[in-house]
This record gives C-alpha cells, structure tokens and sequence, in this order.
C-alpha cells in the first residue's frame, strides 16, 4: 500500500546524516545490469557512493542503514545488521516482501510517474488491439480472408481495472481520453473522474459483468493469487478479453484457458506467467487466443527510477524520514 507522505521511523531520533557511509546497491548475484544500475544510481547522487555489497568493508556493513535493492539474495539484505529500509528500484516487491518474511525492515517500492506512464501507454496499446480486432483480423490474414468485422464504437466498449493505484489511476484517463467506459476496482473505494469504482470482493463479481475488457493491475498479494479464477472468469459477460500486466498467480491460467477454450472468453494478451520466462512448453505459446508478451508492458527506466531513489534518499539523510513504505502485513 502506497501513499506520497513520508513516514518518521518510529522510536528512531534523528541523527546527524553520514553522507560519506556509501550505499550498497544489493541485487541478485548473476544480475547482469549490475554496472549499468550502479553507474545511473552514482550519477543521480553525486554526493553519495553507490557500491555493490562486495565492496562493504564489514564495519561499513555494521553501520549501514539504507540499501538499494533488485531482487536480492534475503541473506544479503541481512548481512546488514543494522539496516533501516530498503528501497527497491522495481514497482513490484511482492517476492522482497516473501523472501523477507516477517521484518521490522521498511521496504519502500519504486513509485515512479514514467512507469505509471508506460503502463498507461500499454495499457491503451492492448486494449485498442482487442477493441479493433486485431486478432482476428490477424487469423483471417492468415487464411487469406477478406471478413471486415462489424466497427463498436468505444463509447460502447467497458473496461475495466483491477487495480487502482499508482498504475490504474494512470491508465484510467488514458482510456477515458480516448472515448471507452471505464470501470475500476480497488480494496478501499476510489473517487477518480470519469471512472465507475467498485470496492471489495462483494462488488467485483458485478463489476465483472459488465466489462468486456479485464485490465489486471493489482499487486500479488494473499488476497489476490489465484483471484481470476473459474468463478470469477465465468463473471464476464461472454465474448470478454483479459489483460493481465500484474503479475501471472493473480490469474488461475487452467481456468482461464478453458474459459478460451469454451469460448466464453475471446482473447486473452499475457505480459506475466507464474514462471518467467514462459517455459517453451508452455500451453500459452501455441494457443489461438493467447497473446504472451514476455513481462515488457512496463520496464523501469533506470534514469527515472534513479532520481527518485535519489530523492527519497536525499530526505533521510536531511531528515531522517522514511519515505512510504509496504504494509508487509497486506503485501503491499
Ligand atoms: P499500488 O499503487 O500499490 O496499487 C495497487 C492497487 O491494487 C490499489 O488500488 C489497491 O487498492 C488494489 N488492491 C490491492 N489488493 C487488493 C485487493 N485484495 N482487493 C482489491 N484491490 C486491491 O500498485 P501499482 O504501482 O499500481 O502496481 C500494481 C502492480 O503492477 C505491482 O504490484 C506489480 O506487480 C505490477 N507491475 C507490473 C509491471 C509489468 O511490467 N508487467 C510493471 C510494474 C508493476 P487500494 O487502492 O484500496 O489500496
């Protein structure tokens, strides 16, 4: 859970910052990026020293309080001994949060406007690939089929949003620009221009009627893996399409392959799997009514990501504040 107000640790006086302590930068140990991570994080902080973990000395270690963090190694992360936060460069910390398990350590996410940008572009991008067609148009090619399809106009098309956060609320007026009725979902209800919201399990199954595009943007948390499931998939009205830019578990993939295969659904466009990259095996490769995108709807932009890290970090060391952190307890 994010909001954009900075938190005092509690318990914790403020103490004088240590800028020349440098900044591990801690990601998994075969991380091929490491470079090009710790080149575009040093020259957003010139006055800081970014450092892989390696180059800790361990009294560096002993007195470090802040990390920067990719996906890494838990026994990394609790090298550090006296550690406050960690701020991940990814949007996503749902494998930080289970790798960490239950922890008094902050974990701040990257929350970053370029990103939320991007995904609203992809959204957008997917959702007129499925408003105009496409895959059909696509299969008809292929066939070499002259079949023009009878035009919708988007006023007439509902889509909905799981997910309202930093990236659903992103996406929503992107849609409503171009003319689409928007539907959004969300824990606690919502106030967004334009946008129908809906709140809690108790809501969703009629919001999910009425949507013929599902756009999946919730983090993956105990309430959310395995919440498209056979039930809730059956909610949509026939002939919907799926859109799952969160994260693979959130969606029941047997289920929802039978609901292609039963023709319920028509399309389904996948940018997340439960194992990445997809296995060559995979049902999803070959299947008609399946579009896989291998995880690119929205990439980190290091530039970007490495000025806001900058900046949170720049606050504590005036202040001693950590910026807004994950409810560990929500797992998100
Ligand atoms: P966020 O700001 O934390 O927003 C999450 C939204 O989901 C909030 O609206 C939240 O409701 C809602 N939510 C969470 N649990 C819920 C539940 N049990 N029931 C109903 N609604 C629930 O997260 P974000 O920045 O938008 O990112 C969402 C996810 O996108 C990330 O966690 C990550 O997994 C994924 N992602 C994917 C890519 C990619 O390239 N494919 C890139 C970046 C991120 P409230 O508003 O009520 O709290």
């Amino acid at each position: 859970m994010s909001n954009q107000f900075p938190m005092k640790l509690a318990g914790q006086p403020h103490q004088a910052p240590v800028a020349s302590l440098p900044i591990p930068f801690i990601a998994a140990r075969d991380y091929a990026r490491l470079g090009p991570w710790l080149d575009a994080l040093q020259q957003a902080m010139p006055d800081e020293k970014i450092v892989p973990l390696a180059a800790l000395s361990d009294a560096e270690k002993a007195a470090c309080t802040v990390a920067i963090v990719a996906n890494p190694n838990p026994e990394d992360v609790r090298s550090l001994p006296n550690l406050q936060w960690l701020h991940s460069v990814w949007a996503g910390v749902e494998r930080l949060v289970a790798d960490l398990g239950p922890t008094d350590l902050k974990i701040v996410r990257l929350i970053d406007p370029q990103l939320a940008n991007t995904m609203a572009e992809a959204v957008l991008a997917w959702t007129l690939y499925l408003h105009r067609d496409m895959p059909a148009y696509a299969k008809a090619q292929a066939r070499s089929e002259w079949a023009p399809r009878e035009y919708v106009r988007p006023e007439r098309k509902y889509i909905g949003l799981l997910g309202l956060g930093a990236l659903g609320s992103a996406a929503a007026p992107r849609l409503l620009s171009c003319g689409f009725q928007v539907y959004g979902w969300s824990r606690q209800r919502k106030e967004l221009a334009g946008v129908d919201c809906y709140a809690g399990l108790e809501e969703l199954p009629a919001m999910l009627a009425r949507c013929d595009i599902l756009v999946c943007l919730l983090p993956l948390t105990a309430a959310t893996r395995g919440l498209l499931n056979a039930e809730r998939l059956a909610c949509l009205p026939k002939g919907a399409a799926l859109i799952n830019f969160a994260r693979g578990p959130i969606v029941v993939q047997q289920a929802l392959l039978a609901a292609l295969d039963d023709g319920h659904l028509s399309h389904a466009v996948l940018d997340v799997f439960d194992t990445e990259p997809l296995p060559a095996t995979d049902a999803c490769w070959q299947h008609p009514q399946v579009t896989v995108l291998p995880h690119c709807s929205a990439p980190t932009d290091m530039q970007t990501a490495s000025a806001i890290v900058a900046a949170n970090i720049a606050r504590f060391r005036q202040t001693g504040e950590v910026p807004a952190n994950v409810d560990t307890a929500l797992g998100y």
